[in-house]
Order: C-alpha cells, then sequence, then structure tokens
C-alpha cells in the first residue's frame, strides 16, 4: 500500500469508512486538491464537483487514466472535466505538500507554483503487499503468480482478485468482476469442477452524467495500437473499440452507450474481432454480425 502520513485534511479511498470520513470533511470546505487523474480521482473530483468545490487534479502523466484507458476516453474525460470547471493540470508533480499546524494548506507543483487548498485525496493506486505470500515461498512479481486456475507456485495455496498476477498477464487487474471470477476459478479448481469460461473483464466509471462501461483491456503497451470509434445510438453516445499487435479486438470502451458496451463484450467473450473500418462505418449492421457468429 502507498501510504501519506496523516494530516488533517488528507484522505485516501481504500475502505467505506475512509468514504465517510472525506463525506464529512467536505462541510465548511471550499476548495480540494486531488492527486491522480486515474479512475478514483476523477470519480472523487466529479463528487466533490457536485457538491459545491473548486476542485484541482494534478497528473504526472500525459494525459488523464493513461494507464488504463484509450487516448480517446482520456480526451474526452478531460473535456467533461473542464466543462465543470475542474482544473486539470497534466504532465504535472507535487513537489511538495503544504502544511501549517498539522493542517494540509496546499501543494506545491513542480513548475513552482502553488495551490492553496483544504482538502487533498490521494489517489494514486496501490502496491500489493506480498510479505505472507514470500515469507511462505510464493513466487510473487507486482503480484502472487497463479496459473490460470489461481493455483500460486506452492500446491494448495491459491491467490485471487487485486493481488493475483497470472504468469505471463501485463497486469493485475483491480475490479469487482475480476475477485469475482477468479474466485469462481479457483473454487471450481479447489473442488475439482470443470472450470468456468473466461470472460473479458469488464468495468465501469461514473463522473458527473456520464457512465462509461468497459471490457478487455486496453493493451497500452503494444506499438501497433489501434483505436476505432463507433457513434451510439443515444445522443453522445459512442464506444472506442482497440485492437492490439496481432490485429485482434482488445478492448471495448462505452460513453452513454450501453448497447455498444453490451455488443463489444459479447464480441470480445466470443473471440469475435469485427473489421476495423466496419467499427467505424454506422450502417455497419453490428448486432447481425455477432448474432450470425
Ligand atoms: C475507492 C475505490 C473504488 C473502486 N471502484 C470500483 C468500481 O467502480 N468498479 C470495480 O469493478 N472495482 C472498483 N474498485 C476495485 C474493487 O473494489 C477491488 O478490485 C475489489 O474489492 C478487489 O477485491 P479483493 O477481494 O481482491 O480485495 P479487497 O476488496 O481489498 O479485500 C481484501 C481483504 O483482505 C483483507 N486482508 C488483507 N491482508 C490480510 C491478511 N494478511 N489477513 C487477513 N485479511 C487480510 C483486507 O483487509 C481486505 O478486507 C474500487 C476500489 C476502490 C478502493
Amino acid at each position: 500500500m502507498r501510504r501519506l502520513t496523516g494530516l488533517d485534511g488528507v484522505f485516501v479511498l481504500r475502505h467505506p469508512d475512509d468514504a465517510h470520513a472525506l463525506r464529512e470533511a467536505v462541510s465548511g470546505r471550499q476548495h480540494a486538491v486531488v492527486i491522480g487523474g486515474g479512475y478514483i480521482g476523477l470519480e472523487v473530483a466529479a463528487s466533490l464537483t457536485k457538491l459545491g468545490l473548486r476542485v484541482d487534479v494534478i497528473e504526472m502523466a500525459d494525459r488523464l487514466l493513461a494507464r488504463v484507458a484509450s487516448p480517446q476516453i482520456s480526451a474526452f474525460f478531460a473535456e467533461l472535466h473542464q466543462s465543470h470547471e475542474v482544473g486539470l493540470h497534466i504532465g504535472a508533480n507535487c513537489q511538495e505538500i503544504l502544511q501549517k499546524d498539522g493542517a494540509f494548506t496546499g501543494v506545491q507543483l513542480d513548475d513552482g507554483s502553488q495551490i492553496v487548498a483544504e482538502l487533498l485525496l490521494v489517489g494514486i493506486g496501490v502496491l500489493p503487499d506480498l510479505e505472507l505470500a514470500k515469507s511462505a515461498g510464493i513466487m510473487a512479481g507486482n503480484g502472487i503468480l497463479v496459473d490460470a486456475m489461481m493455483q500460486s507456485s506452492v500446491q494448495d495455496i491459491f491467490a485471487i482478485g487485486d493481488v493475483a498476477l497470472i504468469d505471463g498477464a501485463a497486469l493485475r487487474i483491480e475490479s469487482v468482476d475480476n475477485a469475482q471470477m477468479t474466485a469462481a476459478r479457483a473454487a471450481a479448481a479447489i473442488c475439482g469442477l470443470a472450470q468456468p469460461a473466461m470472460t473479458a473483464p469488464w468495468f465501469w466509471s461514473e463522473q458527473f452524467d456520464v457512465r462509461l462501461q468497459s471490457a478487455g483491456i486496453v493493451p497500452l503497451a503494444s506499438p501497433d495500437l489501434r483505436h476505432q470509434m463507433r457513434p451510439g445510438k443515444r445522443e453522445g453516445g459512442f464506444s472506442v473499440w482497440s485492437y492490439g499487435d496481432n490485429g485482434e479486438l482488445a478492448a471495448v470502451e462505452a460513453v452513454r452507450d450501453p448497447a455498444g458496451y453490451m455488443l463489444g463484450k459479447k464480441c470480445l467473450d466470443l473471440g469475435l474481432s469485427p473489421d476495423l473500418d466496419d467499427i467505424g462505418n454506422c450502417d455497419f449492421d453490428l448486432k447481425a454480425f455477432v448474432a450470425a457468429s
């Protein structure tokens, strides 16, 4: 776990109690800083803005959601937040956390500018705690290494959820769906039952009046990664279809477009990879394509 020691006015979100404490702290405060432009940071920025606070988000990467989303989705959420007057500081590093008498008073960025605020939410991700696993001689990298049945390197010891890293996978998946799916796989292995079918991991995020649904993993390390936008049926709705190095569909991210999400998820679950040009063509009948496959 990445820790920031306890100043008054500084929060992380790990447990429901953290969320309640943040909610209580909002009253009477006007300005918040969020460090981290990932899903948690952006969801908190949207919630605090809706509660009437002025919010500044500091992100050190060159775009929001850089670790998890396509550039098109990053750009969409940057515009969404800016349209609600969230201050975005992209490519910026927080050099110093400012305090007075044990209370948070603001941050200083690496360009020397200061942001004065009364609340700080730190959403910079987590590191898995691997001490227990390592002390048991279990192999670990950036997570406990497991096979497709969640079996670790030590017989009869399994790992599931956020902490598990499937051998060969580029990253650990941190989502409710993944926790449930990996639990089902481990349970089947322990009971000697058939493994549930592998399905594409999925995730959602709600910010302001927008719901994002995504399925699959955007293979951001792929040099030949290609993206295709597809307009949705609802006003303002669209989906982004990402294709990896092998030319196969790898992920679908849908904004205000549940139908696009459902069809994308089906394609991923069934191993279908519609042609990139077809996806960009509004007249292409994706539903019929999926039904026929
Ligand atoms: C603020 C926030 C928002 C999120 N929003 C979403 C979302 O919108 N959609 C989504 O899909 N996912 C979301 N997630 C991610 C999702 O919550 C996690 O992926 C999921 O909870 C992982 O489940 P888990 O069982 O692996 O780990 P956890 O839920 O972290 O549970 C692990 C438990 O094990 C306990 N534990 C740890 N070490 C030990 C030990 N040595 N002995 C005994 N107990 C131990 C911990 O205290 C904890 O209770 C969010 C996460 C956060 C923090």
